[in-house]
C-alpha cells in the first residue's frame, strides 16, 4: 500500500483501507463523498421522498439500516401474513393459471412454503399475461417481495417483485426486476427497511446498492487502524456492504456494531474535546485556608456530613485546589443534602479570594436558597458591618422581578467583590451583570440550563470558572456519559439520618371515587395534627390549553378533563377542606406573589398549598407530610419522584396518594405503579427513560433537527458507549485539534445535545 492523493497512482487506493501514514486528502474524500446529497443520484421526487425518511447525504443513505433482515426459508411462514406490511417470501410456484377474460386478464398463482399457501395475482395486457406464466411455470423457487393485501378475507399479493432462483440458488436473470436482484444479496438475504409510501423498501435497497457501487472507491476507512483492532470493528466500507447486502445475519449485525461504534464515537468525540480543552485552560487555584470561612462555617453547621457527603466534598475540593477548572455532576436524590457541599463549595473559593455563583431555576429556588444559606451561614453571610466575624461575607441575591433599588445595589456589590456569594436566576447572565473575581459556579438543577448559559457565565470570570452542575433527578450512567459526557460525576446515594419514611399509593378515581374524599380527609387529619398539605394539579385551571406531551401520547384513552388549581381550590376551600387554610400557587402569579405564599406556606400560615408543578424542585418545607397529586396519570415518572421528594422531609411520615383515571394496565397506570412501588430514583430514572424511549430523548426525532443519532439507544448501548468514550479520549490526545477531517465533521455533525432536554419533558 503506497500513499498517494485520490485518484492518483491506481493502486495507490485500497478501497476501504486505510492508506498507509496519515494523510488528511483520504479522509477529505470520505466524508466529502458522504456528504454528497442523495439527489445526485437520485430523481427530486424520490429525494424528497428519502428527506422524510431523514435521508439528505449518501451518509444518511448508507447509514438507513433494514429494521430487519428476510431469509426466504426462515422468515416466510405463508401461514400467518400481517396484512398492510411489506414481505419478502421466499417461496415456490406451486401452480400458476390465467383467468378472466381479455383485457381482463389476469395471472393467478399461488406460492407456497411448505406450510401455508399465498394467493399472487398479476394484471396485464395479453403478452405481459404470456411472460408472467412462462416465469412462473415448472414451480420454480423465487423470493416474492410486496404488501401484503387482503382478498375475499385472504391475504394475496398484488404485482410483487419477484426474483427466481435457478437449482443451485443464483438468480435466474429471467425475472425483469433489476431494482430486486440488486436489493437481494447473493445470501438471498433481503433488507426490509423502514421505508415511507413514496419510497419503498425495494427502491430503498435498490438504491443504496446502486450509491454503495459507486461510492465504494472512495470510502477509505477514515479511522486509524488501532480503533478497527481494539474494538473488532469492520471497516465503514465492509459495515456498509454487510449491513446492506449481508452474507449472513453474523455479517450483518457486525456490520451493525461498526455503524452504532461511529455513532457513539462522534457523541464521545465532541465531549472528549470539551474536556480536554478544559484540562488546558488555566483555573484559579482554590486551596484550604486554615481559619477561614469554611471552616467558621463547618464549625456552626447543625449537623454532621454524612460520609457521602464527606467524600464528594473531598473530591470537589481537590478539584478546586488544581489548575485546571473543575468540571463536575454531583447528583444526588431530592433531600440528600447537596445545598450544604454546595455551600461548602462556595465557602472554599472565598477563601481563596474569589467570588462564587449559585444559579438557580426558578425565582423561588433561588430565594429559598438564598435564605437556606444565610441560615447556614448566620452572621458569617452578613459582610463585613461592624462586630461581624472577620471571615464574613455577603451573600446577594440577584433576580429579575427585584425592585430596582435593590437590583442597584446587588449589582455593586457583585462588581466589587463585597459579595461572596451571589444567588440569582437566569438574571445572572445579563449583561449589566459584572463580577470582581468570579471563580466557581454552582448550577442547581442543570437540565434547565444549557451548556451555552455554562458558558455565558464562564465569559464574565478572568479564569475560566471551576463549575459543578448539581442534579436532583438520578441520571442513568449511559446518559450521563452522553448528555453529560463533558463532566465527571459525583454520587450522594445517602439520604441524611431523620428522614421519614414516605407511603405512595395510587387512587384509582374512576373505579373508587370514594377514595379520593378519603383524600381529602386524611389532609385534615394531618392539618389537626399540626402539619401542612401539597396538592398538586397539571394545569392552572380549566381553560388553559393543554400542551403536555403525556396528553397527546394518551389520547385516544377516554378521560376525563384534568382538573386545575384554581377551581379544585376553591372546590376544596368551600367544601372538603372548609376550615383549613388554603393557597394557590403558579405560574401565572408574579414572582412576588409567589415567593409570598411560599413564604408563607413555610412559616405555616398557610395549610394547604394548591398548586402547579412550579413547587417541583428543590422547595424545602419539613413540616409538609401529605402530598395529592391529581391527575397523576399526567406526569412522569421522574416529576412524579421529583414531586413526591417535596414531603417526607421532617421528622414525620410522609403519605403521598396518586389520583389517577387511568385504565389498569395502561402506560400511565403502570408509571405509576412503579413510583408507588420504589423509592429508588435511580431505579425510576431508569424506568423513565425505558418509557419514554431515548430516541425522543436525545430529541434525535425532533422536527427539522437533524441529529447523527439513527441507531444509538442510550439505555440499550451502554458497552458501546463506555468503549467508544475510551477510543475518544485517545484519538483526542493523539489529535487534539481534530485535524482528521473526517473525525472533525462527525463531531461538526453531533448536535450536542441540549443537556436535558430529555429531563425536562414529562
Ligand atoms: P437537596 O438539595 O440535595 O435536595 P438539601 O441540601 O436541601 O437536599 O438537604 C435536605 C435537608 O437535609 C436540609 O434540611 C438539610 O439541612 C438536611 N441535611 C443536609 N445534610 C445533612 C446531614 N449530614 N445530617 C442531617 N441533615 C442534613
Ligand atoms: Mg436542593
Amino acid at each position: 500500500m503506497k500513499d498517494g492523493p485520490p485518484g492518483g497512482d491506481d493502486d495507490a487506493v485500497v478501497p476501504g483501507r486505510y492508506p498507509a501514514g496519515v494523510d488528511n486528502q483520504w479522509q477529505t474524500r470520505t466524508f466529502e463523498r458522504l456528504n454528497t446529497p442523495v439527489d445526485r443520484f437520485v430523481g427530486d421526487k424520490t429525494a424528497k421522498a428519502f428527506a422524510q425518511l431523514r435521508v439528505h447525504t449518501v451518509g444518511d443513505l448508507l447509514r438507513h439500516v433494514p429494521r430487519r433482515y428476510l431469509a426466504g426459508t426462515e422468515n416466510s411462514d405463508l401461514t400467518d401474513l400481517p396484512i398492510g406490511e411489506d414481505l419478502a417470501v421466499m417461496a415456490i410456484v406451486d401452480s400458476v393459471q390465467v383467468a378472466g377474460q381479455s383485457p381482463r386478464r389476469r395471472v393467478e398463482a399461488v406460492l407456497t412454503d411448505g406450510r401455508g399457501r399465498l394467493s399472487v395475482t398479476f394484471f396485464g395486457k395479453d403478452y405481459l399475461v404470456k411472460f408472467w406464466v412462462g416465469l412462473l411455470s415448472g414451480r420454480p423457487r423465487g423470493i416474492f417481495v410486496g404488501r401484503v393485501g387482503e382478498f375475499n378475507n385472504r391475504p394475496q399479493l398484488t404485482h410483487p417483485k419477484f426474483v427466481l432462483f435457478d437449482e443451485r440458488g443464483n438468480p435466474t436473470g429471467k425475472s425483469d426486476q433489476s431494482d430486486l436482484v440488486a436489493s437481494v444479496s447473493r445470501s438471498g438475504l433481503v433488507g426490509i427497511y423502514p421505508a415511507v409510501k413514496a419510497v419503498q423498501t425495494w427502491t430503498i435497497s435498490a438504491t443504496i446498492a446502486m450509491v454503495l457501487e459507486q461510492v465504494a472507491d472512495d470510502l477509505v476507512e477514515p479511522l486509524p487502524e488501532w480503533v478497527l483492532e481494539s474494538e473488532q470493528l469492520p471497516t465503514m466500507l465492509e459495515a456498509f456492504q454487510d449491513v446492506h447486502l449481508p452474507d449472513t445475519r453474523e455479517r450483518a449485525e457486525r456490520g451493525i456494531e461498526r455503524l452504532l461504534f461511529d455513532e457513539a464515537l462522534a457523541l464521545q468525540l465532541a465531549m472528549a474535546q470539551r474536556r480536554s480543552q478544559a484540562a488546558q485552560d488555566p483555573a484559579a487555584v482554590m486551596q484550604h485556608r486554615p481559619g477561614g470561612l469554611l471552616d467558621a462555617l463547618d464549625q456552626r453547621l447543625p449537623f454532621t456530613l454524612t460520609p457521602g457527603q464527606q467524600q464528594v466534598c473531598d473530591e470537589i475540593f481537590t478539584e478546586l485546589a488544581r489548575e485546571h477548572p473543575m468540571q463536575r455532576l454531583l447528583q444526588g436524590e431530592v433531600g440528600s443534602g447537596k445545598t450544604v457541599v454546595a455551600t461548602r463549595a462556595m465557602t472554599r473559593a472565598i477563601d481563596a479570594g474569589y467570588q462564587a455563583a449559585l444559579l438557580a431555576p426558578t425565582e423561588v429556588l433561588a430565594t429559598q436558597h438564598a435564605d437556606t444559606l444565610r441560615g447556614l451561614l448566620g452572621d458569617l453571610g452578613d459582610g463585613q458591618v461592624l462586630g461581624a466575624p472577620e471571615q464574613a461575607t455577603k451573600v446577594v441575591l440577584l433576580t429579575g422581578s427585584m425592585p430596582a433599588a435593590a437590583r442597584k445595589q446587588a449589582l455593586l456589590d457583585i462588581a466589587s467583590g463585597e459579595a461572596g456569594i451571589v444567588i440569582g436566576t437566569h438574571a445572572l447572565l445579563g449583561d449589566q451583570v459584572q463580577f470582581a473575581n468570579l471563580g466557581l459556579v454552582i448550577v442547581d438543577e442543570q437540565h434547565r440550563f444549557g451548556v451555552e448559559q455554562r458558558a455565558v457565565l464562564g465569559a464574565k470570570a478572568e479564569l475560566r470558572p471551576h463549575v459543578l452542575v448539581m442534579t436532583a433527578t438520578p441520571i442513568p450512567r449511559s446518559v450521563a456519559m452522553t448528555v453529560f459526557g463533558d463532566l465527571e460525576t459525583s454520587t450522594l446515594r445517602e439520604i441524611p439520618a431523620g428522614r421519614s419514611e414516605v407511603q405512595t399509593t395510587v387512587v384509582d378515581a374512576t373505579r373508587h371515587p370514594a377514595w379520593v374524599s378519603r383524600a381529602w380527609e386524611r389532609i385534615t387529619e394531618e392539618v389537626a395534627a399540626g402539619r401542612q398539605a401539597f396538592v398538586v394539579c397539571s394545569r392552572i385551571s380549566k381553560t388553559q390549553t393543554d400542551t403536555d406531551p403525556f396528553d397527546q401520547l394518551e389520547s385516544d384513552e377516554a378521560m376525563p378533563d384534568p382538573v386545575g388549581v384554581e377551581e379544585l381550590a376553591e372546590q376544596l376551600a368551600t367544601g372538603p377542606l372548609r376550615g383549613t387554610r388554603v393557597a394557590v400557587l403558579h405560574g401565572r402569579m408574579s414572582a412576588e406573589e409567589k415567593a409570598d405564599t411560599m413564604t408563607a406556606f413555610a412559616a405555616g400560615e398557610v395549610d394547604v398549598l394548591v398548586s402547579t408543578t412550579v413547587i417541583e424542585v428543590g422547595v424545602d418545607v419539613p413540616n409538609a407530610s401529605m402530598m395529592v397529586v391529581m391527575d397523576a396519570d399526567r406526569f412522569g415518572i421522574s416529576q412524579l419522584h421529583q414531586l413526591r421528594g417535596r414531603i417526607g422531609r421532617g421528622s414525620h411520615a410522609g403519605v403521598c396518594l396518586l389520583v389517577s383515571h387511568a385504565p389498569p394496565g395502561s402506560p400511565a397506570a403502570r408509571r405509576l405503579a412503579a413510583v408507588a412501588r420504589s423509592r429508588d430514583g435511580f431505579a425510576l430514572a431508569e424506568e423513565d427513560l425505558a418509557a419514554r424511549r431515548e430516541g425522543n430523548i436525545l430529541g434525535s426525532s425532533q422536527a427539522g433537527t437533524r441529529s447523527s443519532l439513527r441507531l444509538l439507544r442510550v439505555l440499550e448501548h451502554l458497552p458501546i458507549i463506555e468503549a467508544s468514550r475510551t477510543i475518544a479520549a485517545r484519538l483526542v490526545t493523539q489529535d487534539p485539534h481534530l485535524e482528521n477531517p473526517y473525525l472533525a465533521d462527525m463531531v461538526r455533525q453531533t448536535e450536542l445535545l441540549a443537556a436535558g432536554d430529555w429531563l425536562e419533558k414529562g
